[in-house]
């Protein structure tokens, strides 16, 4: 969000806003998906329409994160409120929220961008944000691997060592392995967009390939835990629970597919 502003903003809401996002005086939210359009976002409903110098906004917004303490929606507005606070099983610090528009007026000079320009930002947002949460998977794996090096290395079965068992010698060197190669994917990834250079394609590689190998490291390092990888004692369960919520937002994997097959096959 505070990307968009940068990117698509004009210089008033630049200086509005820019500065108390950096400082986490002000916290910000992306208000896109609808009970009715996720991946399929072109298909949301709801309406802004023009009145004078204000927009008059009419609708829903579900699943939106920070919704419940957000104070920039792309929007400060009069009028709209939070609705409930959903429970999702992961990313659950975010406070994820529906968010209902009636009649919610907002002043023209806070339209991001040019009037009709809305979808193309909305997804120019959304392959930025891809590699953030590839990022985050990363960190999850890794957090996830560390774990289980360490239980191995302490937990003692049949008088010797859980990490001299070559079964989880291996899955070790596996979860490793994958961990390094997502992390290089996201790298490239950033390291593209910040160079100014074409990202979307490597954005969408680093998205689906990290957050189903932080799916999968969290399960196999729950499964070297033992007992105590089910358990609330160890935050193992958790990294699966958010690992799992990242391969879903932002674009869920067969989403990040689709956008690959259409791309390489030029579609
Ligand atoms: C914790 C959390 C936080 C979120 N935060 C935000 C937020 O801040 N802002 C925001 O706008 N949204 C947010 N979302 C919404 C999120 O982006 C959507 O849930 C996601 O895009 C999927 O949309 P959907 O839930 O409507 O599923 P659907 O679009 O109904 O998809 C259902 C299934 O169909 C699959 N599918 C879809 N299209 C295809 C296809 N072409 N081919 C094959 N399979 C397909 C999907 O991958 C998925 O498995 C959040 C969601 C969660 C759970």
């Amino acid at each position: 969000m505070g990307n968009a502003i940068a990117k698509f903003g004009s210089k008033k809401q630049k200086e509005k806003y820019l500065p108390r996002l950096v400082k986490g005086e002000i916290i910000c939210s992306f208000g896109l998906t609808e009970a009715g359009a996720g991946s399929d976002a072109a298909g949301i409903s709801t309406k802004a329409e023009r009145a004078g110098d204000l927009y008059k906004i009419s609708g829903s917004k579900l699943w939106i994160s920070q919704g419940m303490v957000a104070d920039l929606i792309l929007v400060f507005a009069d009028g709209f409120t939070v609705g409930s606070k959903l429970e999702v099983m992961g990313l659950r610090g975010t406070g994820t929220a529906e968010l209902v528009f009636k009649d919610c007026r907002v002043p023209a000079s806070s339209v991001l961008g040019t009037e009709g320009d809305g979808f193309l930002i909305a997804m120019a947002v959304l392959d930025e944000a891809r590699i953030g949460a590839a990022a985050a998977a990363v960190g999850i794996a890794e957090a996830a691997l560390d774990a289980s090096m360490a239980y191995a290395k302490n937990r003692v079965l049949f008088r010797k060592t859980l990490s001299k068992f070559e079964s989880i010698q291996f899955l070790i060197a596996d979860i490793a392995t994958k961990i390094s190669a997502a992390r290089l994917l996201t790298y490239r990834a950033a390291y593209l967009l910040e160079t100014g250079k074409e990202f979307q394609r490597e954005a969408a590689m680093a998205k689906v390939f990290s957050s189903e190998t932080a799916v999968w490291a969290c399960e196999r390092a729950i499964q070297i835990h033992g007992g105590y990888g089910v358990s609330k004692l160890l935050p193992l369960e958790r990294f699966l629970r958010d690992a799992k919520t990242l391969d879903i937002v932002e674009g869920a994997s067969e989403v990040q597919r689709w956008i690959l097959a259409r791309d390489l096959l030029g579609l």
